[in-house]
Parts: structure tokens; sequence; C-alpha cells
């Protein structure tokens, strides 16, 4: 086929900068994956059916493998036992990567303030956006979602600011 056979507009361009274009790639593109241990995956799994249609958003590619996953979102309550397998998970998914805290218990231990549960996963692991509530509603976990997607677009991040984080895990 002949490139003057195509019917491409010839006369018309788009310019951008690369750092825009990375950007309205990246949030047009999250691979989520779950770390759901209570009640509030629950709710993410609301999120992510039919009425609430995560996939508008373009994030339906629910991965539970941390190799194929660039979003971490935490629902639940996450015990001190727990802990190095979040930090594990957590360390396996690729730069880069942003992590949502869903729920009073993954933000704060929530009402279980005892000698068993983290009192908030960023303890151990760096996390991009917050999401109160018991349970928060998938209304919230969207809202964050777009929160994150707006400041993709926007290049809010600070690349190192996963590699500067240091944890009750992170030795050295
Ligand atoms: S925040 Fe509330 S709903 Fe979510 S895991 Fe904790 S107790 Fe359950």
């Amino acid at each position: 086929m002949e490139l003057n056979t195509l019917t491409l507009p010839l006369d018309t361009a788009i310019t951008t900068k690369l750092d825009e274009a990375i950007g309205w790639a990246r949030e047009s593109s999250l691979w989520p994956m779950i770390f759901g241990t209570a009640c509030c995956a629950i709710e993410f799994m609301s999120a992510a059916a039919s009425k609430y249609d995560i996939s508008r958003f373009g994030a339906e590619v629910v991965r539970f493998s941390p190799r194929q996953a660039d979003l971490l979102i935490v629902a639940g309550t996450i015990t001190y036992k727990q802990a190095p397998v979040l930090k594990q998970i957590y360390d396996q998914m690729s730069e880069p990567k942003w992590v949502i805290s869903m729920g009073a218990c993954a933000c704060s231990g929530g009402f279980y303030d005892n000698y068993t549960t983290m009192q908030g996963i960023d303890e151990i692991i760096p996390v991009d956006l917050y999401v109160g509530g018991c349970p928060p509603r998938p209304e919230a976990l969207l809202d964050a979602l777009v929160t994150l997607q707006n400041d993709l677009r926007t290049n809010k991040y600070n690349p190192r600011r996963h590699k500067d984080f240091k944890g009750k895990l992170d030795h050295v």
C-alpha cells in the first residue's frame, strides 16, 4: 500500500512534552493489585463490580502478581505478622508504583489499638493516598483513584519518594 493512500490527517500536528505524554499514559493504564485482608476488601470488590465499574477509569486489570501491577491497594486490617508479607509484595512491584491505603485499619489500625495490629501501613511502606472510613464506600476509593490519575497527569509525584522512604522493615 502506498503511503499516500492512507487517510491520515497530514495537516494535523499534536505537540506535547514527553513528561506529559508519559503522565497521560500512566494515568490511563493503572494495573491495581489488591491486598485485601478484611471487610474493606469487600468494598473494593463492589468498586470493581458492575455497579461502580472501576473499568470506567481504566483500572480494571486487577493483578494478583506484584510483578504485573503498579498500584497497590491495601484494604483491611494488617497485623504485625502480615507485615513482612505486605512488604515483600510491595518490594516485588517494579517502579514506578503507587500505594493507596484503603480504610481506617490500613491507614491507622482503626479501632484495633492492640499489640497485634499495625497502626498504619506507612510504618513499613510509603503511602501516596489515604482513604478514610470504616468502611470507605466504593465512591471514596474511586475518588482516590481519580485523584491519583490527576496527580499522574501533572507529574506531581517525586520519583524518589519511594526510594527515600525508610520504614520499620528497612534496615540500613
Ligand atoms: S476499616 Fe472498618 S471496614 Fe475496613 S477493614 Fe477495618 S474494620 Fe473492616
